[in-house]
């Protein structure tokens, strides 16, 4: 039975990394917030992305590392990942940080309404059962802000519908002998690295002539050499046509006319905001290129609505849609005009090795100018942990000058914890650091990151 209509100061549609910090901030400032959600509460970084995935990448990263462990002396016989338990953990974790952020929001005085919201009006949402179409609850929001986030997409190709996206990962029971990746983004790199790191047989189909276009392309390059090396099967200029059969035993066919026999296929072919079911034309907020078109506020064309996260498609990463939502609280129920500053934002794909990156690659510093303007430091070499295994790739670690005023205008590496070091390198950036800062910074001995600073 529909319940009467209740009013808030705002209602967050989506519990996902944005809406939660978004919500939790508002009702800290004293407004009363309902948060909508029907899955579980955490979004795609908690339930389906960043924290199960980097839970696997531990799990899978440790057979590389045990691997090393006999030239250390260690003596180890029959070692074999039960890819059922570690899903299963992994799972369970998953579970534990859903009810965590449950408490969290009650803490925070923020009432969780479950089920999927749907617009009855720019001020009404309506939430709904999607089993039956039972309506549970009619709330009216003075402000309503949306944080539903992406959903992966497929190709439309013939059988499709046979193949995983990386929501079906993490709900497999056990990982497959074999597997087909199609593409070469963020989550085909890390996959392939996860999955082949726990003994699965990984074919990986690349559309074009390099994995993680956008990135530093030497870093990328070494990427490509690292998994090769592993064993990966990395088919350049190849994508997928069809897929036959059933899952556990497909056919493949590709563009170059090929055809061959995997266990499993997972499209990693990016993803699009999660706008099914919104009813958003009830709202009045206009769709632009199939997303949700916002100002520098995150306000859409409708003066009570906004928008953040991956439903914007902006930078589509956890730490901006959590600033987003921060300082979209901030602005409209703290004191601060704050607005999130998009400039210098790192990443990282969580491939083994790990890719990190701040500020413009040497190609987009080139771009903008030009190649005489730029001065590229570079240091290629084996890390102390793989000297005695004598195996394993070399980390990269470059930093890109622009020789006018010496200032650092990026910073990338490829090598164990790259991430880790380039999340503090970003502090300098932001700081305005030149190359004489770095120089002048003196070196921690013996590590990975002092090349960063002892770079002539
Ligand atoms: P990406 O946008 O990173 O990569 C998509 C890949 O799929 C590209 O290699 C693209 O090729 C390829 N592709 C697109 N369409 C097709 C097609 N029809 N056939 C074959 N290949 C195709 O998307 P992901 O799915 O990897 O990740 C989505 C987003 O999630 C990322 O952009 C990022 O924002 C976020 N993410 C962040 C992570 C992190 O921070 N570590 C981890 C995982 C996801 P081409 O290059 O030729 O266009």
């Amino acid at each position: 039975m529909t319940k009467l209509t209740r009013s808030f100061d705002l209602i967050v549609l989506g519990a996902g990394s944005g809406g939660l910090a978004a919500a939790k901030k508002a009702a800290s400032y004293g407004a009363s917030v309902a948060i909508i959600e029907g899955d579980l509460v955490g979004g795609t970084c908690v339930i389906r992305g960043c924290v199960p995935k980097k839970l696997l990448v531990c799990g899978s990263s440790l057979l590389e590392t045990i691997s090393c462990a006999p030239s250390y002396g260690f003596d180890f016989d029959n070692l074999k990942i039960k890819s059922d338990v570690l899903l299963a953990n992994v799972r369970k974790e998953v579970q534990r940080l859903n009810e965590l952020h449950e408490t969290f929001l009650s803490k925070a005085n923020v009432e969780l309404v479950k089920g999927w919201g749907e617009f009855k009006n720019p001020n009404i949402v309506v939430t709904k059962n999607r089993k039956n179409g039972e309506i549970t609850n009619e709330l009216y929001g003075e402000k309503i802000l949306i944080a539903v986030g992406g959903r992966p997409k497929k190709p439309n190709i013939q059988g499709a519908s046979l193949g995983w996206t990386s929501d079906d990962m993490f709900l497999l029971k056990n990982f497959p002998d074999e597997i087909t990746i199609v593409g070469a983004g963020y989550i085909a790199c890390e996959f392939a690295c996860i999955l082949q790191g726990l003994g699965v047989k990984v074919t990986q189909l690349v559309r074009g002539e390099r994995l993680l276009r956008g990135f530093d392309f030497q870093l990328s390059l070494a990427l490509a050499e690292a998994m090769k090396s592993k064993g990966i099967n990395l088919r350049f200029g190849e994508n997928v046509s069809s897929i036959e059969g059933i899952i556990g035993s497909l056919i493949i066919k590709t563009s170059r006319g090929t055809e061959f026999n995997s266990n499993g296929l997972l499209f990693a072919t990016g993803r699009e905001p999660y706008l099914e079911g919104l009813k958003l034309e009830k709202s009045g907020v206009s769709i632009i290129d199939n997303k949700i078109k916002v100002d520098s506020e995150s306000k859409t064309n409708i003066s009570n609505i906004f928008a953040i996260g991956d439903v914007t498609n902006r930078i589509n990463l956890t730490p901006v849609a959590i600033d987003e939502g921060r300082s979209f609280a901030d602005r409209n129920y703290g004191e601060s005009n704050r607005k999130v500053n998009y400039d210098l934002v790192p990443y990282a794909v969580f491939s083994q090795p790990e890719i990190a990156s701040v500020g413009m690659t040497e190609e987009k510093a080139i771009q903008s100018i030009g190649k005489d303007n730029i001065k590229v430091y570079k240091s290629i070499f084996r890390p102390l942990s793989k000297s005695i295994p004598k195996k394993g790739s070399k980390c990269i670690l470059k930093l890109i000058v622009d020789k006018n005023n010496n200032k650092v205008l990026g910073c990338h590496m490829i090598g164990d914890n790259a991430s880790e070091i380039i999340q503090m390198a970003s502090i300098s950036l932001m700081l305005g650091a030149t190359k004489f800062d770095f120089d002048n910074t003196m070196a921690l001995h013996p590590t990975i990151a002092e090349e960063f600073v002892t770079m002539r």
